[in-house]
């Protein structure tokens, strides 16, 4: 399922949305939903997870068919996954994890059933926002970053699922961006491509989730943009176009996603505006009427 997302989500950045089976891509979706849960799985007859159930919600809407999804009994899964300490459980097995607080917010936000006010009506089918929100800062590190739990190793991918939550539920202004903008900054090497942590190799997907992270704190222009955009593009692979995790190596789905909406968020010419929290192109978001909070 992640893996119909990345291609996806890449055709329609660099504007060939045109060229994928429509069909093919809703029909796959349905074959991987679980009525009991709600959820949806990765391929057909595995179990569901909320990874999953937010790559299918991501599907639909690039393809303009989020209407089809049975909204009711993905919000009524989104909550099952939900622990009394605000956290979410990925799955049924119940590890708990600071991406599955971003799946959680970003598959409601986007499904137009996240409400954030207080004075909304239709609070019957919320999740607890406050103790989300609150379980999410509790992951911050003296450092400015953000691990899987409390007191969890800073990580660039995990820094990009805390600060994706908190700009769909709009409490960046919660955070001390200046710190963590500084780690995120020291994620750059001499290459001109960045690491998740430190002491680590650079990787393309690491752009994504780094820059992304920097553009929602407004503060993009901490790293060289431009020796980014040409360490993402030397890990292109000139015979089938894909990228790699690094130049040299061999190219895949996962860092051709992230090296492409890395270049759009760096502003290259020819892809489509990518928004930084949903790494979706921001003419859906838009569609849906969907906000998050971005600091200028
Ligand atoms: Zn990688």
């Amino acid at each position: 399922m992640s893996g119909m997302y990345w291609v996806l989500t890449t055709l329609a950045v660099a504007k060939k949305l045109d060229t994928v089976q429509r069909d093919q891509f809703l029909d796959f979706i349905d074959e991987c939903w679980d009525s009991s849960s709600g959820g949806y799985s990765a391929c057909p007859g595995h179990d569901p997870h909320i990874l999953y159930t937010l790559s299918a919600v991501q599907i639909a809407a690039t393809l303009d068919a989020i209407e089809r999804l049975p909204s009711d009994d993905i919000v009524r899964y989104v909550r099952s996954l939900q622990n009394p300490d605000g956290s979410f459980a990925g799955d049924r097995w119940g590890e708990v994890d600071t991406r599955f607080s971003f799946c959680a917010v970003a598959t409601l936000a986007l499904l137009g059933r996240l409400h954030l006010d207080d004075n909304d009506n239709d609070t019957d089918n919320s999740i607890d926002l406050e103790s989300a929100v609150r379980f999410v800062l509790s992951c911050q590190n003296f450092d400015g970053g953000f691990g899987s739990r409390p007191n969890a190793e800073s990580h660039a991918g995990l820094i990009y699922c805390c600060v994706g939550f908190l700009s769909v539920v709009r409490r960046l202004a919660s955070i001390d961006g200046d710190t963590l903008a500084w780690w995120l900054s020291e994620r750059q090497l001499p290459s001109g491509g960045l690491n998740g942590r430190p002491e680590k190799l650079p990787d393309v997907c690491y752009s994504w989730w780094v820059i992304s992270s920097l553009t929602m704190l407004g503060r993009q222009r901490w790293i060289d943009s431009d020796r980014l955009k040409a360490y993402i593009l030397a890990s292109q692979d000139v015979e089938t176009g894909g990228f790699s995790d690094r130049p040299g190596d061999l190219p895949d789905p996962f860092h051709t996603v992230f090296g492409v909406a890395a270049l759009s968020l760096l502003g290259e010419p020819g892809l489509l505006q990518v928004s930084p929290t949903f790494c979706m192109p921001q003419q859906v978001i838009d569609r849906l009427g969907v906000t998050s909070q971005i600091l200028s």
